[in-house]
């Protein structure tokens, strides 16, 4: 099958068209080749996501987007099988503008739509791209920041943050810092030059908090107590750190044997790092996702739609719905 999948839950417009074989309940004989994966992505200098000027940027990019992955596929309309398209959890105006870019789509091209959860959907690429058997997921990117395992037919959410996702506690230090949206990656390249400034660890069993973090790095930053690089440099080290404790229960806890880390954060080469080594010490394996797939993209909700197309829910968008709500 030819699938196209439409990503708008944030920043990201983007369309990935993918061919997809193998039965949805034999994960060993599936297979997801892409054939295009096109993107365009709002950023700001200044301040951070401004919703309607979201939904216009993607109003804007839509077909340019469309355009050029039908012309990196080679392929026309005629050959596309289905649509899929991210219905949540997101940014409800940004979900709506992307479910009706989608369904007008769909209905010039009559097509079916498929509804598709983008967090489900970070999962599915990251394990079918490493081929991984019955991974830990850590799931770490703007809004999300959560550990998960696949158990009794559905994803179980084992751990989470207790307030708000690493990359959106990163983006906001950044800003703090002026150093544009997103902020993650100019945060890694400040940490290079950093040292180590002592910061609270907070992790409640299998969770974890960030805000106060932030809120003592502001502080610390304002009072000139230290630079901008140690703290980069700390608050990678001391959030990595939380997460890289949480996630080595898990595999101890469920003898799992695979670690996959998805979502934009685990660009971080400095995370993977300090994951690989947990994880070497217990001999489990550990996958990151490349680049271009780790993060928000059409690619993952195509193959994502390809494993639901069978039992699609009924719903247009739903801003909170969880990867254990699939
Ligand atoms: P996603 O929501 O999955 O697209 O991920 C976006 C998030 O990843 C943003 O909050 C970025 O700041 C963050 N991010 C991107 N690159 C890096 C990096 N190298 N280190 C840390 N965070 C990053
Ligand atoms: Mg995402």
């Amino acid at each position: 099958m030819i699938i196209l999948g439409i990503e708008s839950t944030a920043h990201t417009f983007g369309v990935g068209i993918i061919e997809a074989t193998g039965n949805v309940s034999k994960p060993n004989e599936q297979s997801c080749k892409i054939l295009a994966n096109e993107k365009d992505s709002y950023t700001s200098e200044d301040v951070g996501m401004i919703p309607n000027e979201i939904v216009d940027h993607h109003n804007g990019v839509a077909e340019i987007v469309l355009t050029k992955a039908l012309k990196k596929a080679n392929l026309g309309w005629d050959k596309i099988d289905l649509i899929a398209y991210s219905a949540g959890p997101g940014l409800d105006p940004v979900l709506w503008a992307g479910y009706h870019i989608a369904k007008e789509w769909a209905q010039r091209h009559e097509k079916k739509l498929v509804p598709v959860n983008h967090c489900a959907a970070h999962l599915s690429i990251g394990k079918i791209i490493n081929k991984a058997q019955d991974p830990v997921y850590l799931y770490v990117s703007g809004v999300n920041t959560q550990i998960i395992v696949f158990d009794g037919g559905k994803y179980r959410v084992i751990g989470e943050t207790l307030d708000i996702g690493l990359g959106n506690m990163l983006d906001k230090f950044g800003r703090y810092l002026n150093l544009g949206f997103p902020a993650g990656s100019k945060i890694e390249e400040l940490s290079k030059k950093g040292k180590y400034v002592e910061l609270s660890y907070i992790v409640k069993g299998m969770d974890i908090s960030f805000s106060g973090i932030l809120t003592k790095c502001q502080q610390l930053y304002e009072r000139k107590q230290a630079s901008a690089e140690d703290l980069c440099f700390s608050i990678q080290e001391t959030c990595f750190a939380m997460l890289t404790e949480v996630v080595e229960r898990a595999i101890a806890n469920t003898d799992k044997k695979e670690l996959i880390l998805v979502g934009g954060v685990g660009a971080n080469k400095r995370f993977c790092e300090m994951l690989r080594i947990m994880c070497r010490d217990r001999d489990a394996k550990f996958y990151s996702v490349p680049m271009d797939l780790a993060g928000d993209q059409g690619a993952m909700i195509a193959w994502e739609g390809y494993l639901r197309k069978d039992s699609v829910p009924e719903m247009e968008v739903n801003p909170h719905w969880r990867a254990d709500e699939v």
